[in-house]
Parts: structure tokens; C-alpha cells; sequence
């Protein structure tokens, strides 16, 4: 696992930096936009932890240059937790925020957390429920679950991110992506329907938004 760590305070870095490493991952520093610049153009990340001010810009910036360059997972590290500079770093792409002054510890659960979301890898639990997308198996209560190929790719794409609302016409695209055939709204569904009774209890999970389309609820 490589981190991009983007900070200019090396009270706040260095520490962070050492705790990441004795996490087990690969941690790359940067104290300056340019210096973030320059990093993205030598090697892929898994995740970015980017400070929002920079001596020679903004922390938007970096992460507008994480977006650009791959599929890293994203967490701004705000000074104040104001919602405006909040609301700026989800819009920009970030997939989380931490804000200052934060506990370290803090941070390494919050970039699990992300990790898990994006499914990076990790294996995902909900209740009963295990999804494994590097193995491509689900288990319920331990059981291998028999899932189609839709069935699996709209439960992946569901459990990506909990508590979002997936449009309708965003999931079908999602079923439609490597099938390459042509799939009816209708297909939507009866494909929700069928992975809601093969999920059993933990099926509940699955709400329908009306008018919009569903959520997978973390919580149950
Ligand atoms: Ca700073």
C-alpha cells in the first residue's frame, strides 16, 4: 500500500509519516504542491492524505493531481472543520476529511474506513455478510453465497459506498459496463430483488429510495 502524505508541517508529518510506516505502508512525503506534483509523476498511490494549506497553494490542487492521475483514495486534512472548505474537499473528489487538530490514530482508522469503502483490497463485513472482491466470493454466515455476475457487480457496487444513493441509471450503467449487452430498467429491479432474498436478513440492507433508485445501509 503506497500513501501520499502532502503536509508542510514537519511537527504534524514526520510523526504521522512514521506512525503510517509501522501501519505497513509505503508513506511518500511532500510539503509542497510542486513537491506533490513531482511525486504523482513517478509512482502510483493507493491513498492521499492532503493538507489544505500549502506554502505554494492549495491542498484542492493535489488532490484535483491525485484524481488526475489514478484511482488513489483521498483524505484532506482541513485546519477548521468549517463546512465551506468541508463541502470544497468532497466536491473536488476527496473521499473523506479529517480536521485539525486531529489524533493520528484517528486518521489510520478513517483511512481503513476509505480503504474498506473503495474496496482496496480489503475484505468488506456487514453483519452476517463477507465480501471478498479480491477472491470474488461472498460468504453468508459463513457460506459460500452462489451470486450471479450482475447479482455480484450490483452488491460490489452498492457496498462501495455505504449510505450514498445510486440513481437507477448510475447502477444500470454499472451492470452494463463488461456485460456489453443491453440492460432493461426492469433488469434493475428484478436483479435487486432477487440479491435482496439471496442476502437474507442481512438483505434489509438494500433500501429503495423512491423516485430515485437504492442505498446500502451500513447500520441496520
Ligand atoms: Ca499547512
Amino acid at each position: 500500500m503506497n500513501v501520499l502524505l502532502v503536509e508542510d508541517e514537519e511537527s504534524i508529518a514526520l510523526p504521522l509519516a512514521t506512525l503510517l510506516r509501522a501501519e505497513g505502508w509505503a508513506i511518500e512525503t511532500a510539503g509542497s504542491v510542486g513537491a506533490a506534483r513531482a511525486l504523482l509523476g513517478r509512482c502510483a498511490f493507493d491513498a492521499a492524505l492532503i493538507d489544505l494549506g500549502l506554502p505554494d497553494g492549495s491542498g484542492y490542487e493535489v488532490c484535483r493531481a491525485v484524481r488526475a492521475a489514478g484511482n488513489a483514495a483521498v483524505i484532506m486534512l482541513t485546519a477548521r472543520s468549517d463546512e465551506d472548505s468541508v463541502v470544497r474537499a468532497l466536491e473536488e473528489g476527496a473521499d473523506d476529511y479529517v480536521a485539525k487538530p486531529f489524533r493520528a490514530r484517528e486518521l489510520v482508522s478513517r483511512l481503513r474506513a476509505v480503504l474498506r469503502r473503495r474496496g482496496a483490497g480489503e475484505r468488506q463485513r456487514f453483519g452476517g455478510l463477507c465480501i471478498d472482491a479480491r477472491a470474488a466470493q461472498v460468504t453468508l454466515k459463513g457460506a459460500a453465497l452462489a451470486l450471479t455476475a450482475q447479482e455480484y457487480r450490483l452488491l460490489l457496487h452498492l457496498t462501495s459506498q455505504p449510505g450514498r444513493v445510486w440513481e437507477r441509471g448510475q447502477l444500470l450503467q454499472a451492470l452494463w459496463d463488461d456485460g456489453g449487452a443491453f440492460v432493461e430498467d426492469n433488469t434493475l429491479s428484478v436483479t435487486i430483488k432477487r440479491l435482496r432474498e439471496k442476502l437474507g436478513s442481512e438483505g434489509a440492507r438494500i433500501t429503495t429510495v423512491r423516485g430515485i433508485g437504492y442505498r446500502w445501509e451500513e447500520q441496520l
